[in-house]
């Protein structure tokens, strides 16, 4: 349970808002930007009011996954650019994706990139909120390291693969978490298995309880295991988030389950 936790350094960024979370894997294509995304749609439908900054600076996919395409409002304020937050499914975000051709690559160095998130801190309206996510991008590299430093996190959710490839990775960036001294909330394990809708059998595609042995291994929680559905894909690809088109889906069931366990 993380609410109404208080920091003073968030509170001077982002006043407006309770609790900052950061979902963060070590590996990239694992499900990261799926999870933080149905996650704060989850939690947007339960009632809270909730943000997410994509902080995937390199890959941006946030746009893409709640279906938006406009660009931000941005106005001069007194001394500054003020910038409001795109929203769709209840969910305010902001993404570099939005300001950028997203045809081009972004080429930046790492305090461009962390500047960058800075300033959707900073520079955007975000009000009053429950819940701010950041999807962080993959990994434990500089950027990773200067953004857990200077995001106020309440907490950091670890998204990882049963895949030992993927734990091995996983298994770094919550000790990058530890060593910076921010709570992990807890491992979510994406990809956990596929049940062939046709028989109903259960296949353990890339292996299976590496997530929970992980969170055992480094006393932190198992949030839960996700399915792999090939429909989690499409409502991606189509900015359908699948917690809001398919509720009563085992997924969506999950992912509600799994916000919960976060407030
Ligand atoms: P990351 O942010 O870790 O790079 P993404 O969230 O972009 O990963 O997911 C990578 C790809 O896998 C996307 O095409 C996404 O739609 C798909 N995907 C993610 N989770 C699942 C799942 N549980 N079942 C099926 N496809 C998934």
């Amino acid at each position: 349970n993380i609410s109404k936790h208080n920091d003073p350094k968030k509170d001077a960024i982002l006043p407006g808002v309770k609790n900052t979370i950061a979902v963060a894997s070590g590996k990239g294509g694992v499900g990261k930007s799926t999870v933080a995304v149905n996650l704060a749609v989850a939690l947007a439908k339960d009632g809270a009011k909730v943000g997410l900054i994509d902080a995937d600076i390199y890959g941006p996919s946030v746009p893409l996954m709640l279906g938006v395409k406009d660009k931000p409002k941005v106005y001069q304020a007194e001394n500054s650019v003020r910038m409001l937050p795109l929203e769709n499914y209840g969910v305010k975000f902001i993404s570099i994706g939005v300001l950028v051709d997203d045809k081009a690559p972004i080429i930046w160095r790492g305090p461009m990139a962390s500047g960058a998130i800075k300033q959707f801190m900073t520079d955007v309206e975000w009000g009053e909120l429950d819940y701010l996510i950041f999807d962080l991008p993959p990994g434990t590299g500089d950027i990773q390291l200067t953004l857990v430093q200077t995001i106020p996190l309440t907490g950091a959710v670890i998204v990882t693969t049963p895949q030992e490839v993927s734990l091995i990775d996983a298994r770094k960036a919550l000790m990058m978490f530890n060593r910076v001294n921010v709570p992990v909330l807890g491992v979510i394990e994406n990809m956990s298995y596929f049940i062939a809708p046709d028989t109903g059998k259960k296949y353990d595609i890339f292996g299976s309880g590496g997530g929970e042995r992980i969170s055992n291994e480094l006393k932190v929680e198992f949030l839960g295991g996700i399915p792999i559905d090939p429909r989690i894909r499409e409502g991606g690809d189509n900015g359908i988030p699948m917690v809001y088109d398919q509720p009563d889906s085992e997924y969506a069931k999950i992912m509600m389950d799994i916000s919960r366990k976060l407030t």
